[in-house]
């Protein structure tokens, strides 16, 4: 594609310009003619968290595409994960992102329009305070703008945007290992860890991949990337995948566990979410709408605290990071929690509770992404159709927002590559 043409178009100028209002999210009133380049193409999202999500959404309003998202979990959400319990069937936790904010306009005129369009979101209201662990001060949390949570689960956002439209296909409980690329029919194949195998895709955009050290170890997309850049080197095929890959190897992430409380009590808490300052292991406490008459929250450890230890026994254990057993992490942050809940509600009792269960997140927040993406707010090779992209995109790094954003980014680089007559030109 030519500079001039790539300067041309517009759907590229709003990435370019922040201030640029956003296309309307509401469905097209009348129907969009399309360059025979949009026509059919099949396009493979890896990944259903908010950043697949959100490319699927937004490439969802183009004609004639059909889009297949795969994830390896059991349904959507990916980090904005809800958890049904098993022993307490009926109660669900919010263990991964328990709300979020958003501080661009850019994010918030689309999260608004979701929330408007009851997207599976709306805005979280709850009392935010924050407890000086050292000096046992409470106050008010600050006002950090609009805050939005999933309704009524924080995956139901992902999952309301992935059905919003029966373009989308989803296919769940599938970790794909291998990307190949037929410089011949210029379609992409990806195979799964059981060898299943899905062709025909004109664009792959690959999400959240090798974000993490321990995630790292049991599955990545970064290994089949660079086997696809060596075959199409091989082959003498021009793409930029080598450049993905550096780009990709300067994503680094921090771990955290969450723990999932339920009590049998009746006692009001006088806070929906704690911050809490001053404290070496725990960062925050959220407490979940009452279910079951149980008092269900969420406590979250600080970023400090996570990354000392590891789950993983050897021989996978992790160099440098003490290995310390799932009940020996919960009872800690369950000590913690419940020191701290003794402390601002002093005259409430909390029995033992029904449920304690630990989650682990080898990979839970980018802390450093790609300087490659910040222009573009995602990874795109043009020579070939492919796109990566996730929360290491974009600010602030490792949240929803900008999660968010990159999906939108990504289906605004397939949007504006097709109509520029995608592979066709690229092979020019
Ligand atoms: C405990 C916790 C608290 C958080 N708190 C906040 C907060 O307060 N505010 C905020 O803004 N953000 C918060 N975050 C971060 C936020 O959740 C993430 O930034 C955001 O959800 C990332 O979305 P994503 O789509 O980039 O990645 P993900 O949600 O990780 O989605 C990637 C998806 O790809 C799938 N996948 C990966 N590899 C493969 C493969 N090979 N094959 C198939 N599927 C694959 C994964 O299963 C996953 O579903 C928190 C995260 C955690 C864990």
């Amino acid at each position: 594609m030519s500079l001039a043409l790539f300067l041309a178009t517009p759907l590229l100028s709003i990435l370019r310009n922040s201030s640029v209002r956003l296309p309307s999210l509401a469905p097209a009133k009348k129907k969009m003619t399309q360059p025979a380049a949009l026509s059919g193409v099949k396009i493979c999202i890896v990944g259903s968290g908010v950043c697949g999500s959100s490319a699927a959404f937004h490439l969802s309003r183009l004609q004639d595409v059909s889009i297949s998202v795969f994830d390896c979990g059991r349904g959507p959400g990916g980090r904005t994960a809800t958890r049904f319990s098993r022993s307490l069937p009926g109660v669900s936790f919010n263990h991964g992102t328990p709300f979020f904010a958003a501080q661009c306009d850019e994010a918030t005129e689309v999260l608004e329009r979701m929330v408007e369009r009851q997207l599976g979101l709306g805005r979280y209201e709850g009392r935010r305070m924050v407890l000086d662990a050292s000096s046992g001060e409470m106050r008010d949390a600050p006002d950090e703008g609009p805050q939005y949570v999933g309704s009524p689960h924080m995956n139901s956002w992902c999952e309301a945007m992935l059905s919003s439209n029966p373009r989308i296909t989803q296919t769940y409980s599938k970790t794909l290992v291998e990307i190949t690329y037929d410089p011949a029919k210029r379609e992409f194949s990806l195979r799964d860890d059981e060898d299943g195998v899905y062709a025909g895709f004109g664009v792959v955009l690959l999400t959240s991949v090798a974000t993490g050290e321990e995630r790292g170890l049991s599955f990545d997309l970064d290994p089949s990337l660079r086997r696809l850049g060596a075959s199409l080197r091989k082959e003498g095929v021009p793409s930029d995948v080598d450049r993905l890959v550096n780009a990709m190897a300067k994503v680094r992430s921090d771990k955290t566990q969450t723990l999932m409380l339920a009590y049998p009590t009746e006692a009001a808490v006088p806070f929906d979410c704690l911050m809490v300052e001053n404290d070496p292991i725990l960062s925050k406490i959220v407490i979940l709408p009452r279910q079951q008459g149980l008092l269900c929250l969420v406590a979250h450890c600080t970023r400090g605290y996570a990354n000392q230890f590891t789950h993983l026994a050897p021989p996978t254990s992790v160099p440098g990071k003490e290995y310390k057993p799932p009940e020996e992490l919960a009872g800690t942050l369950r000590e913690r929690t419940e020191g701290v809940l003794r402390r601002v509600m002093p005259s409430a009792e909390l029995p033992a509770p029904v449920m304690c269960q630990l989650q682990q997140w080898g990979a839970a927040f980018a802390v450093e992404g790609p300087e490659e993406a910040r222009g573009d707010g995602c990874l795109w090779d043009g020579c070939i159709g492919l796109g990566v992209g996730g929360d290491f995109c974009g600010e602030p790094l490792g949240s929803c927002e900008s999660a968010l954003l990159c999906g939108r980014a990504l289906a605004m680089k397939v949007e504006g590559w097709l109509r520029e007559g995608g592979r066709d030109a690229a092979s020019k």
